[in-house]
């Protein structure tokens, strides 16, 4: 009785972990429920690391002596990690989630290598559980190196995507080489033949081809695409450590690991049908880079307008939908967004939010940034939901987006946004467009609606320009009175 309850409680703790995981993924679901959401995947982490140091109290004899040395050593991982995260945490400004996000997977993906190493390094020796530590240990390398690489490139360190002939061909043969190596282990181990060279040496070789691979495929891909390569290697991380619960017959891994893995999975998938581009297409492709694409046979001309007419327009309008793109996050505008759209409202203009699904940099990037400024959820609608109301709104006000309001993809064929589903302002009766320049969007090419005659631009940076927008509704009001 005494040797079975710390087990029971080890496994009952690992359930409430991953029971909470999940609850707390589901609520992560809707943006209302998100933030609580995020709360309970938090305690559910901490119920797990609870229970991580609960196995103290089932280890072999001869581990004993080992066991206060090991606890420190978690303790002050715990410190320096918890600590790190902490730090970045409260530090990074919106627009640098995605880099913290890809640094943060490829922390989880060498978490996942870690374990796998330490159970090969145990001298593993039953068949099945070899072969998935071996497969979580490649694919856990793969996504800490690859993740890094793609942090690199998000955070401007790696200017240029590396490109050289031949490079699919090293590709394969880098991956095929750390196929055999990991294969070599897996022979070695059960047909229990000499290995040429001492077991720890050829694990560290396998590791070391494994992670040499995560950065030869991640090199390639431009910037730009960074954001689905980091949902690609967020699924191999869920399935790494998916793969290393199994090994080590965790049951809060196993299923925290194989939901991450179907979640990123999924969000990739997600990700390439709103930009209307297959997977394989992101990841061999070099679509971002190619930013040669001039204004061609579109017509019309550019129309610059002042932030001041623009406001006044929309003050006296009957329904305003505002798209917000890329741009307003990198001005962090949003709050000068809904003050003004409060002052919109108080003049009894309907105003509303489209929001398009790859709009920004990220899943959801535009969400957050509204809820962030306090926008209700009410007045945020979803691209098939609010697509038809363009035809009979007044304005629709179009601030730091770009390809996601492009009616190329609709119109162009040869366009390499052709397909993808976009916002369809160009359908209402007036639109102003809050850009800095003629700056193109993350697909680098010229945007029809901009010279349409409906449109008006109104240059300079969001928050600027909102601001102004303000004061020029506030001096009606004052005015008026
Ligand atoms: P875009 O990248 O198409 O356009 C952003 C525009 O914002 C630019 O044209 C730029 O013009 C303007 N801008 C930049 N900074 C400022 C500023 N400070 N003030 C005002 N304007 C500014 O953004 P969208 O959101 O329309 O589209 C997102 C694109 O990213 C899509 O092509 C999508 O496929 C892609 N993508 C999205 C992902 C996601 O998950 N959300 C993931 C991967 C890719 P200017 O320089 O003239 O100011």
């Amino acid at each position: 009785m005494i040797s079975v309850l710390p087990e029971l409680v080890i496994v009952l703790a690992d359930l409430a972990a991953a029971f909470l995981l999940l609850f707390g993924l589901k609520r992560m679901s809707s943006p209302v429920t998100a933030p609580s959401g995020i709360a309970y995947a938090g305690i559910g982490m901490a119920v797990a690391v609870i229970a991580s140091f609960l196995y103290a109290l089932s280890v072999a004899p001869e581990a004993k002596p080992h066991l206060l040395m090991n606890a420190g050593l978690a303790v002050a991982a715990l410190v320096v990690g918890g600590g790190l995260a902490w730090r970045s945490g409260n530090k990074a400004p919106l627009t640098a989630m995605p880099q913290m996000v890809a640094l943060l997977n490829g922390a989880g993906g060498g978490a996942a290598a870690a374990i796998a190493a330490m159970v090969l390094l145990g001298g593993i020796t039953a068949p099945a559980a070899l072969v998935v530590t071996l497969a979580g240990a490649l694919i856990g390398s793969i996504s800490l190196s690859g993740s890094v690489i793609a942090w690199g490139k998000l955070d401007g360190l790696i200017k240029r995507p590396m490109r050289f002939p031949g490079q699919q061909v090293a590709n394969g043969f880098a991956f095929i080489l750390t196929l055999l190596s990991g294969g070599y282990i897996a022979f070695i181990v059960l047909s229990g033949t000499a290995p040429i060279l001492a077991m720890p040496t050829l694990i560290a070789v396998f590791f070391g081809l494994a992670l040499i691979f995560g950065v030869l495929m991640t090199l390639p891909i431009g910037g730009a695409d960074m954001p689905v390569v980091i949902s690609v290697y967020n699924a191999f991380t869920g399935l790494a450590v998916g793969l290393e619960g199994y090994s080590l017959q965790n049951p809060a891994l196993m299923i925290a690991g194989m939901v991450v893995g179907a979640a990123g999975l999924m969000l990739t998938l997600l990700m390439a049908k709103a930009m209307n581009r297959s997977v394989s297409n992101i990841l061999f492709t070099n679509f971002g880079a190619t930013k040669t694409h001039k204004k061609g046979k579109i017509e019309g001309e550019l129309k610059p307008t002042g932030a001041g007419d623009a406001a006044i327009f929309m003050r006296y309008a009957k329904e305003v939908i505002i798209v917000p793109g890329y741009g307003l996050a990198a001005a962090r505008g949003q709050q000068k967004l809904y003050e003004f759209v409060k002052l919109l409202q108080a003049a009894g203009v309907v105003v509303k939010f489209a929001i398009h699904p790859v709009a920004g940099r990220m899943p959801g990037q535009m969400d957050v940034l509204l809820a962030e400024a306090g926008v209700p959820y009410d007045l945020i609608f979803q691209l098939e939901d609010i697509n038809p109301e363009f035809e009979t709104a007044d304005v629709a006000l179009v601030i730091g987006a770009n390809d996601v309001v492009n009616p190329a993809a609709r119109t162009d064929k040869s366009s390499p946004i052709w397909g993808m589903p976009i916002l369809d302002t160009d359908k209402a009766k007036q639109v102003y467009v809050i850009k800095r320049g003629e700056g193109k969007g993350y697909a680098g090419i010229v945007n029809a609606l901009f010279y349409k005659d409906n449109c008006n631009m109104v240059y300079g940076d969001a928050q600027v320009v909102l601001t102004q927008m303000i004061e020029a509704v506030r001096g009606l009001t004052k005015t008026a009175a």
